[in-house]
């Protein structure tokens, strides 16, 4: 079974965690600009941190035979800095439009201030003209609240809920997102957002439409299979494998397939992996390691649905 993990900031994991991504067969993963844990001090440590999202993160990626996608906009947080977010507004459409970028996003509510407002309703009237996706994402705190007013402005701006992901989802919140014909996502982030086996009660309840799961894994505690590692469990548990495939991986390519950046066709039909490659100059390698070269004589296909 093939999976997607549609919100992975991969900048903060290591190479171990790209290995074992692969192994439990994620072939996709899409990482949001968000914020790095600290504020940024100056509009040029946000240029090169999108420049290492759609160039280095991308090519490391596939360094370990995962494709990279990224997301591409303001995070809540920083967006109450307004003199960094003024910078980071006139990046933002220059990044938009680059090879692998799926979506703006993550954007939305942290705190709900009046500065977040405002570059939330900015970058949705980005996304709409560009025609691109987006990724929301909804506030730890007042989450409910913060939840439907997020629904409330990209209705407002005029874009279509099919286009709109809703992330870090609960039980809470699913329903009116579901109702209102948003993209569910749910992150499987351990003991504070949502655990995998209340994800495989909510498959259960509500079935897979619409419903994305995501692991976003980040410099936090966090679990880079926790798409993986979902599915497993909810086959385990009895939902149908149908289901799982859409949660997992359907749902995802439909949604930032919108974007026309994100085909099947890029990883059905994978390059060999070859760690000679290189970066402007730059391998993955250090020292004398010896490069892995594979080729990848078995092309991943859906033919087998069981997760051994
Ligand atoms: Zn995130």
């Amino acid at each position: 079974m093939m999976f997607i993990d549609p919100h992975a900031h991969m900048v903060s994991r290591t190479t171990d965690d790209y290995e074992a991504m692969a192994a439990a067969g994620v072939v996709a993963v899409i990482e949001p600009a968000f914020w790095l844990g600290q504020p940024r001090t100056n509009v040029g440590s946000y240029l090169d941190y999108l420049s290492t999202l759609v160039g280095f993160e991308r090519f490391r990626a596939g360094q370990f035979g995962i494709r990279h996608y990224c997301t591409i906009g303001l995070n809540s947080k920083e967006a109450n800095n307004e003199a960094l977010a003024e910078g980071v507004m006139e990046l933002i459409p220059r990044f938009a439009l680059k090879e692998g970028v799926v979506a703006i996003g993550e954007i939305g509510y942290d705190e709900q201030t009046a500065l977040e407002d405002k570059y939330f309703r900015l970058q949705l009237d980005l996304a709409k003209e560009l025609d691109l996706p987006v990724m929301i994402h909804t506030p730890h705190r007042d989450k409910k609240r913060g939840t439907s007013r997020s629904m409330d402005v990209c209705i407002e701006h005029g874009l279509d809920p099919a286009k709109v992901v809703i992330d870090h989802n609960n039980e809470e919140t699913v329903r009116e997102c579901l109702d209102r014909g948003f993209w569910a996502a749910f992150s499987i982030y351990p003991s504070t957002k949502m655990g995998n086996e209340r994800m495989v009660e909510i498959l259960r309840q509500y079935g897979a439409r619409q419903i994305i799961v995501d692991s976003a894994c980040d410099w936090g505690i966090s679990e880079p299979l926790g798409v993986a590692k979902t599915a497993r469990l909810a086959l385990q548990r009895g939902i149908p494998e149908e289901q799982v495939r859409l949660a997992c991986y359907q749902n995802a390519l439909d949604a930032y397939g919108q974007s026309g950046q994100m085909k099947e066709a890029d990883w059905l039909n994978p390059v060999d992996i070859d760690q000679r490659a290189l970066y402007e100059g730059n391998s993955i390698l250090r020292g004398g390691r010896e490069p892995r070269v594979e080729k990848l004589a078995n092309r991943r296909s859906m033919d087998d649905l069981i997760i051994k």
